[in-house]
């Protein structure tokens, strides 16, 4: 909850900007790493999510690794100071000049997502004298039917890698000696708030390690990746991801063998619910049926909404006047530059500050200058006290 003399704060802050509740992001991360350290399971922080460096600094912290995207993710978190060692890289396009600078940094492991992207790695890793550790990224055809979120595993995504084509990876491990398997890797989608689906998600991992045990490839890591969802109707009443639900949930449904170690890689879990995107009411424009909000952030503050139809909610910071209903929008030309429909709000006047939340992950990182606007600034918590 942003608090009173935050808000008197906020009144000399240029809008848009970002605001971060560093407390709530060091109690999310209290929680997380308890949690993590009661199984024994290793995290790596998905730096795609939010990679601003005061957040990295306090994940990092926290002794967790990073889950990196690209080359130049490998290289921040490497700047970041997080541990080589804990660093692992997905991706279903990695040039070549990416995996060189992954294989550099030494890290901890490629999620590799296709049969050529093995033999590349193999081929790079080889002409640079270096051994290269890598998983497979498993596309393991979860239904998407029971969710509508669980989109990167299933078979026509281009995701991972489907389990027909294990015989192809075992023949083709055998013809590299740059590269070695270490494990699975797992990532099904974002935003999942059903947590039987992470149990079936566990049940599937079984079957497919199964194929590896009878065919004698040892698999020391399985990695569960992230997707953890967070509450977006009711930040307030929840900030906090549930995991103590999900890895309770993991810890009943996984079959982890002697040795085996098992890895996570959270993002929007860890970082959403921290950040808020605050922004002023420049015009209330009432037209025969409706009233408008015009805000000064658009779209290209945070493109959730304008992408895909995500849902935030919106508090008027400034008011306690009688809640009325608002098309509240932001000043972008496009007609998805759109914060919601006939949102309910304490009753809005220009200059009033409003704050968008649940703004912390897939926001900032995402922001963009269509139309020639500035990009918002972060403002941390703790620097106004
Ligand atoms: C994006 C991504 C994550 C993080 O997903 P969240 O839903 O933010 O937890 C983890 N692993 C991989 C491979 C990803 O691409």
């Amino acid at each position: 909850m942003i608090t009173k003399k935050q808000v008197e704060a906020f009144g000399s802050i240029e809008t848009p900007f970002y605001f971060y509740d560093m407390d709530l992001l060091r109690q999310t991360l209290d929680l997380y790493t308890e949690q993590i350290g009661k199984y024994g399971y290793n995290a790596h922080y998905a730096m795609k999510a939010n990679a601003n460096d005061r957040i990295l600094e306090t994940i990092k912290g926290y002794g967790l690794g990073a889950d990196c995207v690209s080359g130049n993710e490998v290289k921040l978190a490497v700047k970041a100071g997080f541990d080589p060692g804990k660093i692992v890289y997905a991706g279903v396009g990695k040039s070549d000049k990416e995996i060189r600078a992954a294989l550099r940094a030494g890290i901890f492991s490629f999620n590799c997502e296709s049969v050529p992207e093995i033999r590349i790695i193999n081929d790079l890793a080889g002409a640079m004298g270096r051994k290269a550790r890598i998983s497979i990224r498993v596309n393991p055809d979860i239904d998407a039917h029971t969710h509508k979120y669980i989109s990167t595993g299933l078979k026509e995504n281009k995701f991972g890698i489907s389990p027909w084509a294990f015989q192809d990876v075992k023949d083709l491990l055998s013809q590299c000696p740059h590269v070695e398997l270490i494990g699975l890797h797992f990532h099904i989608g974002s935003q999942i708030t059903e947590m039987p689906v992470f149990a079936l998600m566990c049940r599937r991992i079984e079957e497919l390690q199964q194929w590896f045990i009878e065919h004698d490839v040892p698999i020391a890591n399985l990695n569960l990746g992230g997707g953890l969802g967070i509450n977006y109707q009711d930040p307030a009443g929840d900030p906090v991801a549930h995991f103590e639900e999900y890895f309770d949930i993991i810890h009943r449904n996984l079959v982890v063998r002697p040795g085996q170690q098992v890895h996570f890689e959270p993002g929007r879990a860890l970082v959403g619910q921290c950040g808020h995107l605050i922004s002023r009411v420049l015009y209330v424009k009432v037209g025969r049926e409706k009233k408008f909000a015009i805000l000064d952030a658009g779209m290209n503050d945070l493109i959730r909404p304008a992408l895909y139809q995500a849902w935030h909610d919106i508090v008027n910071l400034s008011s306690t006047g009688r809640k009325l209903r608002y098309d509240v929008v932001g000043p972008v030309c496009e007609s998805s530059d759109c914060w919601g429909m006939k949102r309910l709000v304490n009753t809005c006047r220009r200059g009033d500050l409003m704050d968008i939340r649940s703004a912390g992950a897939y926001g900032q990182v995402m922001a963009m200058r269509y139309n020639q606007r500035d990009l918002a600034k972060a403002v941390y918590s703790d620097d106004l006290k």
